[in-house]
């Protein structure tokens, strides 16, 4: 067969099957374009995307602000080394800091992805002279081998142990645990605000607080992985704003490059920020002009057209017309902002999802009893309704279709 033949599902799914590693199992779709919170397949089938491309697609698809950035600074250089700088990768760095109120001395390194971020906080964290990381049960921090020690899911982990030595896994949201585990060993505590792929479970603000306390007392660094949450996600440019604490380093990615690869490690203040000097770390590609003029456009139209203000509107709109439906199988709704899952009171995710991509809506079922939703920050009040309106009829299909 050519490849040319035909470009319907089954025939892109089949070449798909012989011709990449299966890692992701196979694709649900096989899709084309998208608009706003839109994506179309390639038979034009129309889908309303709750998924954002897994919180990434903060602008949406086909954004003209992103579409202009992204195509004006690929007509002028894509890419040029860290041998040399852009004014566009300067200004992204600036920005960043500046939304997240950065005390002076503060500073960047931009990566390709947030396992790249992950990579940069363990060896800023090895700078301290210690070793020791303590990480939270349920934790997403990224596949790399570095990364990976820090992610607690053991069916990612153990196929490649041994991995990096002296990480804990403590439960997350408990403080006495957090204050037990962290010693003068300890180089690092590391927490996502929000548990992003653990299903949209929120850190309590005592518990990051604590873990502001718990860490300064003992001389660690409190990192916090801001890289599903951060870039407006949760309805603050970054989840830590809320809880009032100041973290030693936050790593971003998804949200930042609206579609485009970019991770970041900030580090606050100078002491911090000078654990790594010349030399000690890199990236060819990292904080290119390219993604560069990307993230600066996401941040520019975010502040712009108000999206923060909306994020927390439309997160609190889900809450309400979800918990309005009043549904029996549904148990309640999880999170912060557009980081929110659905919590059922059985294992119906899969069928939902099933049926939902069957209707027209992508949703992830990120755990079996919980559907996540990480729409684009643009998504209208009318789009989240139509599907809200459908849920009810989403659940009898996956509960007709369960054994
Ligand atoms: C997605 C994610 C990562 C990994 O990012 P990649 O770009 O897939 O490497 C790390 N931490 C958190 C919190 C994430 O959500």
């Amino acid at each position: 067969m050519s490849v040319h033949d035909s470009d319907d599902q089954q025939d892109v799914l089949d070449r798909y099957a012989r011709s990449l590693i299966g890692v992701f199992g196979a694709p649900q779709l096989v899709l084309e374009r998208g608009d706003g919170a839109w994506v179309w397949d390639v038979d034009g089938k129309r889908y309303l995307d709750l998924v954002g491309g897994i919180a990434v697609n903060a602008l949406g698809h086909n954004h003209p602000a992103l579409v202009a950035a992204v195509s004006k600074q690929v007509g002028e250089m894509a890419h040029i080394s860290n041998f040399y700088t852009s004014r566009v990768q300067v200004e992204l760095a600036e920005r960043v800091l500046q939304l997240a109120a950065a005390p002076a001395g503060s500073g960047v390194f931009f990566a390709n992805s947030g396992t790249e971020a992950i990579e940069a906080a363990i060896k800023l964290s090895r700078r301290t002279g210690r070793m020791g990381i303590v990480a939270a049960e349920g934790a997403f921090h990224g596949r790399t081998t570095g990364a990976l020690a820090l992610t607690h899911k053991a069916a990612y982990r153990e196929p490649f142990a041994p991995l990096i030595p002296d990480v804990a896994h403590v439960p997350y949201n408990d403080i006495e645990a957090l204050r037990a585990a962290v010693t003068k060993d300890t180089a690092a505590v590391v927490l996502e605000p929000v548990q992003g792929e653990a299903g949209a479970i929120v850190a309590d603000p005592a518990y990051l607080q604590a873990a502001r306390e718990i860490t300064t007392a003992a001389g660690a660094l409190l990192i916090l992985d801001e890289i599903q949450t951060g870039v407006g996600r949760t309805g603050d440019w970054f989840g830590f704003q809320s809880s009032g604490i100041v973290p030693d380093a936050i790593t971003l990615a998804k949200g930042l490059g609206g579609g485009l690869p970019i991770g970041a490690l900030v580090t606050f203040g100078p002491e911090t920020t000078g654990l790594l000097t010349a030399g000690q770390h890199g990236t060819t590609f990292g904080g290119n002009p390219l993604v560069a003029a990307a993230g600066l456009s996401v941040l520019t139209t975010i502040d712009a057209d108000g999206l923060l203000g909306h994020v927390t509107a439309m997160g609190e709109h889900i809450v309400h017309s979800v918990t309005a439906l009043d549904h029996p199988d549904i148990a309640g709704v999880r999170g912060r902002g557009l980081l929110r899952a659905i919590v059922l009171r059985s294992d119906l995710s899969a069928g939902i999802a099933a049926a939902a991509r069957e209707a027209g809506f992508l949703v992830n079922p990120v755990a079996p009893s919980a559907i996540r939703l990480v729409p684009p920050l643009v998504i209208s009040r009318e789009e989240l309704d139509l599907f809200v309106a459908a849920l009810p009829s989403l659940i009898s299909t996956a509960k007709e279709s369960s054994p």
